[in-house]
């Protein structure tokens, strides 16, 4: 069973009594503060203009926003009349976001292996390298770098930073993080599976993302492409990440529903069936590996980042088909 599905089913009982969490205030965190224009970065927040149609291209009611009773659900920038043009609407998102499945697989680049790396570095002596070598081949499990700690007494600084010269990325710091101020930013669920840990957001637009031993570019363009901001990813020395994740996955997050779809049909069912009922001032669909992110916001966001109490994230499992 991929480790998403476990990690879903394992999730799915006590996320369904998660409440509806009060949030901080806006502006309680300096981060908060800036706010470029919403525009600009595609930030949701946006109301639909009076004299706007519905957004459903092959919608025939002619329905202005002004003359319909409705102002939401808004999905993806654009309104929508009814349950119909709703489901019409997220049934091309899905099928856009199934489409770019395998295109945007992790490409299996070649990485410099990090034995060679600490080799090159003088960081390991060669016979340290083939002992933990040996180490990690008869017990079949553990990551080099972990054996190379453990057995060899290398220093985990070392390790981290020939995996930021094996991944070409920056090691980033961990002082001042602050493990509740960006629990908004990315749903629970790929912390705990994906390892993504959100770090800082710096002038209102970027966001550090930090991860132990390897990056993950697909998740970091899905959190890049629904929060609106830039992501710059980067390795965490491995004790201090676990600490920090820990602390994270105990703090407060947005309300959060799991499902699992078995067809492209019942997927498209439970998400615009969602949207309709909770009428969100946005909302927008991206997929991270095997599961499809819905995120609603429910009213419009006001700064960089959005407020727990006013989001409400749907994560649906598609790795069954
Ligand atoms: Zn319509």
């Amino acid at each position: 069973m991929p480790i998403l599905t476990r990690k879903l089913a394992a999730e799915a009982p006590a996320s369904a009594r998660v409440a509806f969490f009060e949030g901080r205030p806006a502006g309680e965190t300096a981060l908060a503060a800036a706010s470029p224009a919403k525009a600009e970065r595609g930030l949701p927040g946006a109301t639909p203009g009076i004299f706007e149609t519905c957004a459903n291209s092959g919608c025939g009611s002619g329905w202005l926003h002004l003359l319909r009773s409705r102002s939401a659900p808004v999905f993806e920038g654009g309104w929508s009349c009814s349950a119909a043009c709703t489901r019409a609407r997220v049934e091309a998102a899905v099928g856009r976001e199934l489409d770019g499945r395998g295109s945007a697989q992790e490409s299996h680049r070649h990485r410099i292996p990090l034995g060679l790396v600490m080799l090159e570095q003088g960081w390991v002596t060669s016979g340290q390298l083939r002992q933990a070598l040996d180490a990690q081949r008869v017990a079949g499990a553990g990551r080099l770098g972990h054996w190379l700690v453990r057995q060899q007494g290398v220093s985990e600084q070392l390790v981290t930073r020939a995996l930021g010269l094996q991944w070409s990325c920056p090691v980033l710091p961990l002082e001042f993080h602050d493990a509740e101020a960006l629990t908004a930013l990315v749903p629970r669920l790929f912390v705990d599976a994906f390892g993504a840990l959100p770090l800082r957001v710096a002038a209102g637009k970027l966001l550090y993302l930090g991860f132990e031993d390897r990056l993950d570019p697909v998740l970091a363009l899905a959190i890049e492409r629904m929060t609106g901001l830039r992501v710059e990813s980067g390795l965490v020395q491995g004790s201090l990440f676990r600490a920090a994740q820990a602390r994270v996955l105990s703090a407060r997050f947005p309300r959060v529903e799991l499902i699992e779809a078995g067809s492209e049909p019942a997927l498209v069912h439970a998400l615009s069936r969602s949207i309709e009922r909770v009428r969100p001032a946005e909302s927008r669909l991206v997929r991270a590996h095997d599961c499809l992110w819905l995120r609603m916001w429910l009213r419009p966001q006001s700064g960089p980042l959005p407020e727990t109490a006013w989001i409400q994230d749907l994560i649906c499992s598609i790795g069954a088909h």
